[in-house]
C-alpha cells in the first residue's frame, strides 16, 4: 500500500486537526515540566498548516511535509517552532523523487526527521525531549520496511508512545524542564506526546 500526495495532503490535515483538538492535553504536558505554551504554539502551527495545505493540489509528497514544516517554522516561533518545523522539512526532502509515500518512506522521513532535529537543537535520545519518541520511532520504521504501511504505521506509533512513556524516567537536559532536576521525574515529554499523537494519527488515517 503507498500513499499519493493527495492522501499524504489529506492525512497531514487529520494531523493537524488532532494536535488541534489536543491543545489542552498539550499545554498540560508542558505546564507539569515547562511555561505551558507548548498546546497554543502547535495549535498556531497546525491552523497555519491547514491554511496551506486545504487549498492545495500537491506535486509530491515531499511538497506535502516541507509545506507543512515551512507552516510551522513561520508560524510558531521560538525553539520549538524550528524544531518541529525541521521534522518535518527534513523529513520531506528525504523523500525528493519519490512519487508516493509507503513503508520505506516512512523510514526515510523519520530517520532524516530525527538527524535535523539532533542536529539543529543539539539534543540526544535520553535528555527528555521529542528526540525520546522520534528515535525509538524512526529506529521502528527501519526495521519494519518490508511490512505493508498501515502495519508499519501501526508499530512504529507504538514505538513512540513506549518512547513517550519512558521519557516520564528522565531528568530533562533542555529548555525550561531543565531547572527542574528531579521534580521533572513521573511526567511525560509535551514534545514527545506531539510525535505520539502525530503518528498515532497516521496510523489511524492509514488503518482507514
Ligand atoms: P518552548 O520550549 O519554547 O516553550 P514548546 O513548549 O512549544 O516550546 O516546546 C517544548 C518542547 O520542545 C519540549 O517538550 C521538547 O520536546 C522540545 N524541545 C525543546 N528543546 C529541544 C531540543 N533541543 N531538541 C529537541 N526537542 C526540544
Ligand atoms: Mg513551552
Amino acid at each position: 500500500m503507498e500513499l499519493n500526495p493527495n492522501q499524504i495532503r489529506l492525512m497531514m490535515l487529520q494531523v493537524a486537526d488532532a494536535i488541534i483538538a489536543a491543545e489542552a492535553m498539550l499545554s498540560q504536558a508542558d505546564r507539569d515540566l515547562g511555561d505551558g505554551d507548548h498546546g497554543l504554539g502547535m495549535k498556531r502551527g497546525m491552523e497555519a498548516v491547514k491554511a496551506q495545505l486545504e487549498p492545495m493540489d500537491p506535486a509530491s509528497v515531499e511538497q506535502v511535509f516541507v509545506t507543512t514544516g515551512t507552516a510551522m517554522m513561520s508560524s510558531m516561533g521560538g525553539a520549538s517552532g524550528a524544531l518541529f518545523g525541521t521534522v518535518y522539512r527534513a523529513g520531506g526532502k528525504a523523500l525528493a523523487g519519490r512519487p508516493a509515500f509507503d513503508s520505506e518512506g516512512l523510514a526515510l522521513l523519520l530517520e532524516a526527521a530525527l538527524e535535523g532535529v539532533m542536529k539543529r537543537g543539539g539534543a540526544k535520545p535520553g535528555d527528555k525531549t521529542m528526540i525520546d519518541a522520534l528515535a525509538p520511532a524512526a529506529a521502528k520504521a527501519r526495521e519494519v520496511t518490508a511490512l505493508p504501511l498501515p502495519d508499519a504505521l501501526k508499530a512504529v506509533a507504538e514505538a513512540a508512545e513506549a518512547g513517550k512513556d519512558a521519557s516520564k524516567a528522565m531528568i530533562a537536559q533542555f529548555g525550561r524542564a531543565k531547572t527542574l532536576g528531579e521534580a521533572c521525574i513521573g511526567f511525560p515529554d509535551a514534545g514527545a506526546l506531539s510525535v505520539t499523537i502525530m503518528l498515532a494519527t497516521m496510523r489511524d488515517f492509514a488503518a482507514a
